[in-house]
């Protein structure tokens, strides 16, 4: 039988995923803030930025069908606990526009966890995120088909580390890859792999995300010697680093041979509640985020790339063979 990878639509086989994006948000929000105080949660939207809570399904609606339309076929959707993960409003986006939708399990934070994990240990944590894989998210029956951890600027901390290890003990129980959300500038990636590496996880499944927020080649390159997947991933945040040095990164990779081992993608999101409208307003004009959004990669990237010499064999690489074979390693 084919391989098979969990979308909020139902197991498809690998072979079918084609274009992916590995890693496109269609919705992040605060649960906690969503639920006590919905009437002030505003989103990123076109100026004037004052969109309510109720249009966040058809701005993520009009994203997707972007990407479709830009020959997108499927997206890695990281939105975790404590990003606002709902994979019934991922399911309602993927059947109305057809884009397919592959959603995760796991925890966002740099730090801070609820009591309720606290008081648990790395394998009661594990357990949570086994159920999400073999029994389904959120009461739905949708599987996850990932497990998604962080660790940003306060390092792998005490709380990190205990998300690192559970994440690790729910992929050696069941298989399913592990994206780590990194932070290159507080040398996160290395220590991050080596807690996997402890816990017994093949690196052929772990993925250091945000790596390209760097353009140390002596960084990068020492994360691939470990055998883990490296993204590309935030093509458009300026603030993180500009554009003409991530396309320059990407090329020297691609130079040295590294194709079938990293990911384009661009940590979009289709509508956030992180900043306050008129912050949004003031990061745009002041350059912090160019053209990002979930179509930079087909419309921007590649054809530029392409230009630059890609060849069709490399982009089928890195937009369909490469996530299939991380989703199924
Ligand atoms: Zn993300």
């Amino acid at each position: 039988m084919a391989a098979q990878v969990q979308t909020v639509t139902g197991p498809v086989d690998a072979d079918r995923l084609g274009t992916t994006l590995i890693h496109e948000h269609l919705r992040n929000r605060d649960e906690a803030v969503w639920n006590q105080w919905p009437n002030a949660v505003a989103v990123k939207e076109d100026p004037p930025y004052e969109v309510r809570a109720d249009q966040t399904y058809e701005i993520a609606v009009r994203e997707a069908k972007a990407a479709v339309d830009l020959g997108i076929k499927t997206i890695g959707e990281p939105t975790a606990m404590l990003l606002g993960r709902d994979v019934n409003f991922m399911r309602r986006v993927s059947e109305e526009t057809g884009l397919q939708v592959i959603p995760c399990t796991g925890i966002y934070t740099y730090d801070h966890l609820p009591q309720f994990f606290m008081n648990r240990d790395p394998d009661q944590i594990a357990d949570l995120f086994v159920h999400d894989i073999e029994e389904g998210i959120q009461d739905t029956g949708i599987k996850a088909a990932f497990i998604k951890v962080a660790a940003d600027e306060p390092g792998v901390n005490e709380n990190i580390e205990k998300v690192h290890r559970a994440a690790a003990r729910a992929s050696v129980r069941t298989g399913a890859p592990i994206m780590a959300h990194s932070r290159p500038a507080s040398n996160t990636g290395p220590r991050q792999v080596e807690i996997f590496e402890e816990e017994g996880v093949e690196p052929s499944k772990v993925q250091i995300a945000h790596t390209g927020d760097s353009d140390d080649l002596g960084y990068i390159e020492g994360l691939l010697e470990k055998g883990v997947w490296i993204g590309l991933d935030r093509y458009g945040l300026e603030l993180f680093l500009p554009y003409e040095r991530r396309q320059k990164t990407t090329k020297a990779l691609l130079e040295r041979g590294y194709v079938d081992r990293m990911f384009l993608s661009a940590d979009s999101v289709a509508t956030t509640d992180w900043f306050p409208p008129n912050v949004i307003e003031e990061l745009i004009a002041s350059g912090a985020a160019k053209d990002w959004t979930i179509r930079i990669v087909p419309e921007k990237v590649l054809p530029e790339l392409r230009e630059w010499g890609l060849t069709e064999e490399q982009e089928r690489t890195l937009m369909v063979d490469n996530p299939l074979r991380w989703l199924t390693s």
